[in-house]
């Protein structure tokens, strides 16, 4: 099996609260990851040589510093890439660049207009200065929720923009409870080509308290595929788990079309699209989904 990604989702305890945020995190959430969660994870990364690790929370480099040390330091041979999503509000504390862990190669930088007001674009600035000058790379992800929020960059210096990436907000978690998603107006046909990104890219995931899952989004929420569905104890248990055999088995998400009527213009975000096919499956088969 090649995995080209490991993504730890190390907890979800922030220091923001954005309404957009998938894994609701805020401040009062507590849990990280064990010494056994941390073991499995070494294990994993070196039995199926993963070039990457990606690490999100929560916030990474605010409360998780000393398990993202201790899994880059157990490592033997030579290392992953090492990526780190953050919010960014590091970058206010005097010290900064102690933040940062040795061996990291990539920070991601997750700066919208939810996050905007805890930074100023000269804290951006000095980041991207940073990383160009110790050799990291550096990129910022940017979570739109309609596309009017396009604008503000235009105010952003001109090196800034040239490494934004923008993404849309998925109805999920929060931003589903709070009404924060992208949502178009209507269909795309295009959806219907695409396919499930974490198996598309070789997506390996860890959620502390939970295991390894192959689902990034949608899935992890929803009720109607069980818990015991979606994460497990080993990549082994993963890989021969019902829900991989059969996500992996799909080519394009028009596999899982059974009828057409109903769906919304919010159906064509991926995962979005990907949720609202197996429930309907699930309706018209009367099947349990273990898959
Ligand atoms: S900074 Fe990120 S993890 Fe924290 S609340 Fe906002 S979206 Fe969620
Ligand atoms: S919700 Fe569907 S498309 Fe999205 S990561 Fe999960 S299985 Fe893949």
């Amino acid at each position: 099996m090649n995995f080209s990604i490991l993504g730890v989702f190390l907890g979800n305890k922030c220091n923001l609260e954005c309404d957009h945020c998938i894994p609701r995190s805020s401040i009062s959430e507590k849990g990280k990851l064990s010494s056994e969660e941390i073991a499995k994870i070494i294990e994993a990364v070196e039995k199926y040589k993963i070039p990457m690790i990606s690490f999100t929370g929560g916030e990474p480099l605010l409360f998780y510093r000393n398990e993202i040390d201790k899994i880059i330091s157990s490592l033997k041979g030579e290392l992953p890439k090492i990526r780190i999503t953050t919010n960014g509000t590091f970058l206010k504390q005097s010290n900064w660049k102690d933040y940062i862990p040795r061996n990291v190669t990539e920070i991601r930088l997750s700066y919208d207009t939810f996050h905007m007001s805890n930074l100023h674009t000269s804290d951006l600035m000095k980041l991207l200065e940073f990383c160009r000058l110790s050799g990291l790379g550096f990129y910022i992800e940017y979570i739109l929720t309609n596309p009017t929020e396009m604008k503000v960059i235009t105010e952003f210096p001109v090196e800034l923009r040239n490494h934004i990436k923008f993404d849309l907000a998925l109805r999920c978690g929060r931003a589903k409870d709070k009404n924060k998603y992208y949502n178009p107006k209507h269909f795309s046909i295009e959806r219907l080509r695409g396919k499930c990104p974490s198996i598309a890219e070789g997506y390996l995931l860890y959620y502390q308290g939970r295991g390894f899952a192959i689902c990034c989004n949608n899935l992890s929420e929803t009720e109607f595929v069980p818990k015991e569905s979606k994460y497990f104890e080993t990549t082994s248990e993963l890989l021969q788990s019902e829900l991989y055999q059969f996500l992996s088995g799909i080519s394009e998400f028009s596999d899982l079309a059974l009828k057409f009527d109903r769906l919304e213009g919010a159906d064509s975000m991926k995962c979005n699209f990907c949720e609202t096919l197996l429930k309907r499956r699930l309706n018209n088969s009367n099947e349990k989904i273990n898959a």
